[in-house]
């Protein structure tokens, strides 16, 4: 699609970052071009408008397109955190890293019963951040309705983690 495209051309793929051997996709240039950025949230706006009822951004990259696209269809946004970020009453859910574990956390109440969120962040790669939010989101009594990832890493089966969901990704790295 034209949305395909568009992110396509505006990824920059750095070689050994974070660590040796790693392969990153950096999205800061399809956010400098205001025109790009643009188009992609409206296309976005325009794929869900009406089937969703908020926005669940992922720390912190998912944070940068989760907020323009909730303003854009008018709804609310939900930040789902990094262990120790959030004040107050947390839901936090513990995921496996290659090395290691990760964290993340929401605020239960802001998520409404029967909710239908949008989960979006920047890059699937093993799918464990988006499963951790999926049951963060489910566990506040939301539905997880889809998640919309920019850039899917293909070979590292990140799909497989979420299976039974609904993944849109608008560029697929075979
Ligand atoms: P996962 O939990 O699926 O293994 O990793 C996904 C998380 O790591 C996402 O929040 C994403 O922002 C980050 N991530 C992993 N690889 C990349 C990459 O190549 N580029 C960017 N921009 N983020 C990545």
């Amino acid at each position: 699609s034209s949305l395909t495209d568009l992110v396509l051309t505006h990824i920059r793929e750095v070689p050994d970052f974070p660590e040796p051997c790693v392969l990153f996709r950096d999205i800061t240039p399809l956010l400098a071009d205001g025109k790009a950025f643009r188009e992609l949230i409206k296309g976005l706006a325009d794929f869900y408008r009406g089937r969703i009822d908020s926005v669940a951004g992922l720390e912190s990259r998912g944070f940068i397109l989760a907020a323009p696209l909730a303003v854009e269809l008018g709804i609310g946004m939900i930040t789902i955190r990094k262990a120790g970020k959030l004040p107050g009453a947390v839901f936090g859910v513990d995921y496996a890293l290659e090395y290691g574990t990760a964290r993340m956390e929401v605020h239960p109440e802001i998520v409404k019963d029967g909710d239908r969120v949008l989960i979006i962040d920047d890059v699937l790669a093993t799918g464990g951040t988006a499963r951790a939010a999926i049951d963060l989101v489910e566990h506040s009594g939301g539905e997880a309705t889809a998640l919309c990832m920019l850039l899917e890493l293909a070979d590292l089966n990140g799909r497989k983690k979420l299976e039974g969901y609904t993944v849109d990704s608008v560029v697929v790295y075979e």
